[in-house]
């Protein structure tokens, strides 16, 4: 059946979030116009040798949404559906979850459109450093700090460094995060943004008053975020009774059931670099192999997307079990403003993704400042600093969210925009 509807864009929906709290709080058209769109885009060519020895040109993009606030601050995805708009919209949500949390970083995207399933290590060296020849003049650790995304790691991030530093012929490491631990990299980095979501849906069941160890949730995704998201929530004793993740081979996701709950080790076990289950194996292992979306409508207390944008939209909202309580978004956007409608109509308490998974780039943060003090922290000291981060914008937001009888999204929108659009009063730009 053909659809009629307009394609899903993400640049679009993240204008429309903010539309809505520019209206809430009253905004001058200056400040609109600002921060409705990124200060700064770069779209660039990346020339690279394959293995074969022909050459390819790769597209590769860095958005620098606005950093009144900070230097600006993101990851860099690397994905074959990746456009300019994606990185735009993803750009714009990193300058609202720097401000939520209250770190002194503005917002910034980078994506370079490839499949590293199908590149060579050498090749995504190649792309990794072309990505830095291109946007060396306009990063760095006062400009813009990339990190780790979908599908890009702590080794791409030192090749990104060791190419910054040779371009400048000097030491650099507060340049970009999530670089391997002993190269510059933060203990906890790895865990943080799974870990983060925890903290915050700690919170939201105290508030709910919903002991965790009496709880189920179902997951979409099996990345580094849900993996530490999984691994901590059944640490304070919830019960994961589905994970959904990609599978290449199928080029199709699946849904892994056990409804006594998944044993993560053992998922981890049959899991690739990429996330993706074995579904062979988890069949063997006997989880039953459902649909990839059957994530969404599973009988579970909580729902936890960690995985891409547009996941729970207008077609498949309706399939939430009245089960659900909680959604705690670990992915960026990955649900559509007509479903978020619905949710919150629903009653169902959303835990707003640049909220829920800011415990990334708060670490980041963390690491930024042990880089360039060249001074490294415990383990503990960073994952109490990021609890403690998270866990006070959690309850900020909660408490707009409380007095002026706004839904969690527009709370956290709210204090995240009144903060920048103050930044760049104070310094005259509007
Ligand atoms: N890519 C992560 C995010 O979307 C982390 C960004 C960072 O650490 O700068 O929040």
């Amino acid at each position: 059946m053909e659809k009629k509807e307009k394609a899903f864009n993400s640049f679009e929906m993240a204008q429309a979030q903010f539309d809505r709290v520019a209206d809430l709080l009253d905004l001058d058209t200056g400040t609109r116009e600002l921060l409705r769109y990124p200060m700064r885009e770069y779209s660039f060519a990346i020339p690279v040798r394959m293995d074969d020895g022909t050459s390819r040109v790769f597209r590769g993009f860095r958005v620098q949404h606005n950093d009144a606030r900070g230097p600006s601050k993101g990851g860099i995805r690397f994905h074959p559906h990746e456009t300019l708009d994606t990185v735009r919209a993803l750009a714009t949500w990193m300058t609202w979850k720097c401000a939520v949390v209250d770190i002194p970083l503005g917002g910034g995207k980078g994506g370079v459109v490839c499949d590293p399933h199908h590149l060579s290590l050498r090749e995504q060296e190649q792309i990794c450093r072309g990505w830095v020849r291109q946007i060396a003049r306009n990063v760095g650790p006062n400009q813009d700090v990339p990190a780790p995304d979908v599908m890009t790691n702590a080794q791409h991030m030192l090749w990104m460094l060791d190419e910054l530093e040779a371009i400048r012929g000097e030491k650099l490491p507060g340049f970009i995060t999530g670089k391997p631990v002993g190269m510059g990299g933060s203990l906890g980095r790895k865990e943080a943004t799974g870990y983060g979501v925890v903290y915050t849906l700690r919170e939201a069941l105290k508030e709910l008053d919903l002991p965790p160890e009496k709880t189920t949730a179902s997951v979409q995704g099996f990345g580094n975020v849900s993996q530490y998201m999984i691994e901590l929530y059944q640490k304070l004793g919830g019960k994961v009774i589905c994970v959904s993740s990609w599978n290449q081979k199928d080029q199709k996701a699946y849904a892994y059931r056990k409804l006594d709950g998944v044993d993560f080790a053992e998922l981890m076990s049959i899991t690739n670099q990429f996330g993706e289950i074995d579904r062979e194996k988890a069949q063997a292992l006997g989880y039953e192999v459902l649909p990839g979306d059957a994530w969404i409508e599973q009988e579970v207390d909580i729902l936890m997307p960690g995985a891409l944008e547009n996941q729970i939209n207008a077609d498949n909202v309706g399939r939430i079990s009245q089960q659900v309580k909680i959604i705690a978004e670990g992915a960026n956007g990955p649900t559509s403003p007509e479903a978020d409608e619905v949710i919150h109509r629903r009653g169902i308490f959303m835990i707003p993704d640049f909220l829920c998974n800011a415990g990334g780039v708060t670490c980041s943060y963390f690491e930024q400042v042990q880089s360039n003090t060249n001074y490294y922290w415990e383990k503990e000291e960073v994952l109490s600093k990021l609890d403690h981060k998270m866990t006070a914008a959690f309850h900020s937001v909660l408490e707009v969210a409380k007095s002026r009888n706004l839904y969690m999204r527009d709370a956290a929108y709210v204090i995240a925009i009144d903060r920048v659009a103050q930044a760049c009063r104070q310094r005259g730009w509007v």
